[in-house]
């Protein structure tokens, strides 16, 4: 494999201006996008994302995943990024500054960058999890890494960034010297997104053999890679798990949505009087069975079932509980279904509401993106008007903190934890 992804491009054999190589390869521009008039603000205030309609003209020929030049419509100079003509964002940026080339030492300075913020957090425990590069958040858009113990999950979101695929790898292996790097696509869709095909699998090291066991607060968890689990672990509710936990004491508790079982193991070990995880997919609830065996947490049932069916099942019964903790998947995945996405929120946390006794714990969650905490907490504000129960909210949470957010692309909140009390 070359050295430079650049010269010779690893994931296409796209055909090329005779000049652009060596220009790509010193990491300056082979092309400039120029932007309509007034459109150029968000740029100046760093926003990464130049979508396609802001775009009023492009001079040279830029394939995708070469370096261009964003220009005011007269040609003064904006900022540098990567081009992609396939994308609706056109060009994704990665520096402001007209003397900053993104060539390899670039790449390796910011990924430095990244997982060194990881080591002032406190991440370099090799039997713990954390992810080390969360794109924007990190000035790296469309590029996302977790580690898991001694194996690196790599996760691209954008082409552009893909086609440094062997540059990223070679700066990984030399900064985090992992056992193993994976690719995994998380991401629903990026063929049409993006133009973006990426085939999962080890692509550098070795494969586990069998799960990655991690440490989250002293609790243990497998962790699925070689099977190629699509979901991984949910590392951006790690102290939302603390912070839930802390309320569990001797309640009994309902984990609806509980993947592989964090935040029922995490109330059960602080002492819940019981937990009854529920999710709908039999190979979560085989993971969250494997966890609480692990743990010792014998007060953890677990049951594949569907969430909505289950919590009518339980409201029938008359069953109630001391905490209910809801973290669905995505309901919203555009802005176009932001009001039935709220629908659907509504509709599962009045369930919940509805099995609370009287000064129980909400533990409700959303990582829609378009979904705001404004839009979250207006939602739980209507199920306090119809159920006619009174909820306070006392923590309202995001992301661990090794998932940073960049104030200029607040696009990169997309995660909600509210703890309220339901009386
Ligand atoms: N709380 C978990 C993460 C939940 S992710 C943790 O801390 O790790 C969302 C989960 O919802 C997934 O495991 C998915 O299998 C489950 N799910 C999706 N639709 C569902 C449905 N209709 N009923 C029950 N579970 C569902």
């Amino acid at each position: 494999m070359p050295d430079n992804p650049a010269e010779a491009p690893a994931s296409d054999d796209r055909p090329r201006e005779s000049d652009a190589p060596a220009a790509e390869a010193a990491g300056l521009a082979v092309g400039t996008v120029f932007l309509k008039p007034k459109k150029a603000r968000p740029f100046f205030g760093r926003h990464p994302w130049v979508l396609d309609s802001a775009v009023l003209r492009i001079e040279g020929n830029p394939q995708p995943g070469d370096v261009v030049d964003l220009a005011t419509h007269d040609g003064n100079f904006v900022a540098r990024g990567l081009f992609n003509p396939e994308s609706r964002i056109r060009v994704r940026l990665y520096a402001f500054d007209a003397a900053e080339k993104l060539d390899d030492a670039f790449w390796r300075k910011r990924i430095e960058r990244a997982i060194s913020l990881r080591k002032t957090l406190g991440f370099d425990d090799r039997s713990g999890a954390a992810r080390l590069i969360n794109s924007e958040g990190d000035d790296l858009s469309g590029l996302i890494v977790d580690r898991f113990a001694d194996w690196l999950c790599v996760q691209f979101t954008a082409r552009a960034m893909h086609c440094r695929v062997e540059l990223i790898c070679d700066i990984l292996e030399e900064t985090v010297r992992p056992a193993g790097i994976l690719l995994r696509s998380t991401e629903r869709g990026l063929g049409k997104l993006e133009g973006l095909h990426i085939t999962d699998g080890l692509v550098r090291g070795r494969l586990p053999n069998g799960p990655v066991f991690i440490n989250e607060h002293g609790l243990q968890f497998g962790v699925d890679l070689s099977e190629g689990q699509k979901t991984g672990f949910y590392l951006d509710q790690r102290d939302n798990r603390q912070a839930a936990a802390r309320f569990a004491g001797g309640r009994r508790v309902l984990d609806m949505f509980c993947y592989s079982g964090g935040f029922s193991i995490a109330c059960a070990k602080a002492g819940a009087a019981s937990v009854l995880a529920v999710d709908g997919s039999a190979k979560a609830t085989a993971l969250a069975e494997a966890n609480a065996g692990l743990n010792g947490a014998a007060s953890v049932s677990v049951e594949t079932s569907d969430a909505f069916k289950k919590l009518d099942a339980l409201a029938s019964a008359g069953e109630r509980f001391g905490m209910v903790i809801l973290d669905p998947p995505k309901f919203a995945r555009s802005r176009s279904t932001l009001d039935e996405a709220l629908r659907a929120y509504h509709r599962v946390n009045r369930q919940g509401v509805d099995l609370l006794e009287p000064g129980g714990i909400l533990v409700t969650c959303s990582c829609s993106g378009v979904v705001s905490r404004d839009d979250f907490l207006m939602m739980l504000s209507g199920v306090a008007q119809r159920s006619g129960r009174s909820i306070s909210i006392l923590e309202c949470r995001g992301a661990a903190d090794d998932h940073p957010v960049s104030v200029s692309c607040l696009d990169g909140e997309y995660l909600t934890c509210v703890i309220a009390r339901v009386v």
